[in-house]
């Protein structure tokens, strides 16, 4: 903090979801903010108007069930944090059944005239084109997956070629409970023992001929997205999608990504699998698992069916479904620490999607959390990091810590944005699961539900605790 009665400001580069609630969440605290956006001088391939805020797609920011739904909590988490992007849209909410959704004009509006008529808050239109200098002591670059390219470069000569991602090619993610393991088993190919592996890392699904060939008919016939213009990247080696890869040859995944070798069925030794779909480990918690391989741009509800082919699978439930498109975001995992600061440059925090999370909510509660950390330290606090209970720390962890590295496709990243789902809050202590009144039985979907609003209700006492520390 400087010597003077007022701190000296924060920079934020970026003012979509995250910068807009990272400036809020400052400002709010006392803090003076200079938000830096580029729109009005030169715009997105996304973005249309000039508008703080602006929703580039849908108008939906999805359930709005705090009780079992894992986004639903974070809209409570957001509103207990006294965040403006949930107030504005609240306040320009349109009809949308379970869902939040907003009249987006009047949300960006609502959010842009906040943040113009607060005194601590300064806007400047303008491109930054580097990093931050040094004399900003304190800057925040919430930029979003579509950064500008001279900025993107900076970052990028910063942090190193692999750091910067400019593409998802994102395969689907599993949640491991709903694997069916009387079908499926845990085993590396061979039984490689790989750093830190067991030699059972991976969960397979084994396929008999007819099963193969029913998955390749209904891969080659499923619906996919066409590619917007401005998505024109071409596939990188080793990333096709699945579909491209099944249309050029019906045995092209059998000998790829499916192939059988090294891998005997545990639950019918005898017989040897025609393929195999692997899922490994995707975060630290071991409750999710992603299908190696499977990147597509199959269309969401073709992506569901046709997945749910694969033996072991039927009853998948997917936290994250695949998908290729533009996004440029950094390796988290390895370049912030818990709050945000990218590691080797105190004061520089990343927020929103260019870290890594996924979605207009995620995108701003991200945003809130750097925005609140970046204050504290203004002030001579030290910041203080959500229980990881909470859905503002299950997110904040898959980007900080929780996922798996996997070292075992050396070159590739693992790494991928994601929605905050139930898959990325720990686990629930024994007996804290209970039984409703007059339910019998208490198993599948009953117990599901269940377990869902303990986790729910768990994350929002935690929540309010943390706040009001
Ligand atoms: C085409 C597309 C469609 C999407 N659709 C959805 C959807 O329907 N639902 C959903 O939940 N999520 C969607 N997302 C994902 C994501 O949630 C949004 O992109 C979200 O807006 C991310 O928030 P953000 O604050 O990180 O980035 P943004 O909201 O994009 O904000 C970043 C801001 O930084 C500015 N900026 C960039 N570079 C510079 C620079 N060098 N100097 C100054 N300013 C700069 C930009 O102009 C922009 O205003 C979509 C993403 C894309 C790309």
């Amino acid at each position: 903090m400087n010597n003077t009665s007022s701190p000296a400001p924060i920079h934020i580069i970026g003012g979509g979801l995250a910068g807009s609630e990272a400036a809020w969440q400052i400002a709010e605290r006392g803090v003076p903010v200079i938000l830096h956006e580029m729109r009005g001088v030169r715009g997105t391939d996304a973005h249309k108007t000039d508008g703080l805020a602006e929703l580039v797609c849908s108008n939906s920011f999805r359930s709005d069930d705090a009780t079992s739904n894992a986004v639903g909590v974070l809209h409570a988490e957001m509103r207990l944090a006294g965040s403006l992007i949930m107030r504005s849209a609240d306040a320009n909410q349109v009809p949308a059944g379970g869902a939040l959704a907003v009249d987006r004009d009047g949300f960006s509006v609502a959010v842009t005239a906040a943040l113009e008529s607060h005194p601590l808050i300064t806007i400047t239109r303008e491109e930054v084109t580097g990093l931050p200098p040094e004399e900003w002591d304190q800057a925040i670059i919430a930029t979003g997956p579509l950064t500008a390219p001279s900025l993107a470069a900076a970052i990028q000569a910063r942090t190193g070629a692999d750091s910067l991602a400019f593409f998802d090619a994102i395969a689907p993610i599993v949640h491991t409970a709903s694997i069916d393991m009387e079908i499926c088993w845990f085993q590396s190919r061979y039984d490689k023992v790989g750093p830190g592996g067991t030699g059972k890392d991976y969960i397979n699904c084994p396929m008999d001929e007819a099963q193969y060939n029913a998955f390749i008919d209904a891969l080659i016939a499923g619906d996919t997205t066409g590619f917007k213009e401005w998505e024109g990247t071409p596939y990188f080696d080793g990333c096709l999608p699945i579909e491209v890869m099944a249309e050029r040859g019906r045995e092209t995944l059998r000998h790829g990504p499916m192939k059988p070798m090294g891998l005997t069925n545990a639950h019918n030794p005898t017989v040897k699998a025609y393929a195999v779909v692997q899922l490994r480990q995707d975060n630290a918690l071991g409750t999710l698992y992603n299908m190696v391989g499977f990147q597509t741009k199959l269309k969401y509800g073709a992506q569901a069916e046709i997945f749910r082919l694969i033996p072991g699978l039927e009853n998948a439930e997917f936290a994250r479904l695949g998908g290729l498109h533009r996004n440029t975001y950094i390796n988290s995992p390895t370049l912030l620490d818990r709050s945000l600061t990218l590691k080797g440059r105190p004061g520089l925090r990343f927020a929103g999607q260019i870290t890594g999370c996924e979605g207009y909510v995620e995108s701003a509660s991200i945003g809130l959390l750097a925005g609140r950390f970046a204050a504290a330290e203004r002030l001579g606090e030290t910041p203080s990091l959500p229980p990881e209970t909470t859905a503002f720390g299950a997110l904040l962890n898959h980007i900080t810590g929780g996922h798996i590295v996997s070292d075992d496709e050396p070159g590739k990243r693992s790494f991928q944005p994601m929605n905050v789902n139930f898959g990325l809050f720990p686990p629930l202590e024994p007996g804290a699961v209970i039984r409703p009144e007059g339910l019998k039985r208490f198993r599948g979907n009953d117990k599901a539900i269940a377990k869902k609003h303990a986790t729910a209700a768990r994350a929002l006492e935690d929540c309010t605790r943390w706040l009001s520390l």
